[in-house]
């Protein structure tokens, strides 16, 4: 009898979490009405540097993730004037969880109910409404660390922690990064090689029917890079030279 309904008591908490992510999923992928998308500025660093920069942010910096989507977003037949719509919040004391490199599937798993359990509160911010996806942008000193470290977005959750760069003349690939893991939330995979960088071909190409292939001359938001050649690739200076692949269209439900 006490076993039968412990049993029945686990299926009904994996059936709640099982139908909370695909709620989280239909009302993300669905794309009628604009997504609420909140940055959480943090000081990465603790530095002098990220915290000046984070005096003189403002939502306009964001702006040009909107117009992004919204311009991509046409171009599927998207009958929506803005997608996503960014909200920007003020900054947060607290850094989240960090991932310890070479985690395995325990380690991730561990990490990712911290993190929404980290996000849960950290979002909660007096008089402000809670936004649908939650995005911690931790900003470093580009003069202390030369390559930040790698940044991760979570269908499950609908959260994700991007590294930046506190420096106004980086603001173009810092949204970069924001508007790609800001898709891994929505149901994109990533399109380049992990061990090299490297965009992959066909889906991780702007233009994949290009003739000549190379130079591309706009990069796939999922790949985050351009392929110059075979063997070269780099990151545009904005999103006003990516774009949203198919492939990716179709994960995240623009197109079918
Ligand atoms: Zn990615």
């Amino acid at each position: 009898m006490w076993k039968s309904l412990r049993i029945l008591l686990l299926l009904l908490v994996l059936a709640a979490v099982a139908l909370d992510a695909w709620l989280d999923r239909i009302a993300t992928q669905s794309w009628r009405e604009t997504l609420w998308v909140g940055i959480f500025p943090l000081n990465g660093d603790a530095s002098p540097q990220a915290q000046r920069y984070l005096a003189g942010l403002s939502a306009q910096d964001f702006a040009p993730i909107e117009d992004f989507l919204a311009r991509e977003g046409h171009r599927y037949g998207l009958q929506l004037d803005l997608p996503v719509h960014i909200e920007l919040y003020p900054q947060g004391g607290q850094l989240p969880p960090a991932l310890a490199p070479g985690a395995g599937p325990l380690g991730v798993a561990w990490w990712s109910l911290k993190l929404r359990w980290f996000a849960l509160h950290a979002s909660q911010v007096p008089g402000r409404a809670p936004p649908r996806i939650r995005v911690f942008v931790l900003y470093h000193d580009p003069s202390v660390l030369a390559h930040a470290p790698d940044s991760h977005g979570l269908q499950k959750g609908l959260v994700a922690v991007v590294h930046a760069f506190a420096d106004r003349t980086m603001n173009g690939s810092n949204d970069i990064v924001i508007a790609h893991e800001l898709l891994h939330t929505v149901g994109a995979s990533d399109k380049y090689d992990l061990s090299s960088g490297a965009p992959l071909f066909p889906i991780g190409f702007a233009d994949p029917d290009r003739r000549p292939l190379y130079p591309q001359t706009e990069a796939e938001i999922m790949a985050g890079r351009l392929a110059l050649s075979a063997q070269e690739w780099e990151m545009p200076r904005s999103l006003s030279r990516v774009v949203v692949g198919r492939q990716t269209a179709l994960e995240i439900r623009w197109t079918h």
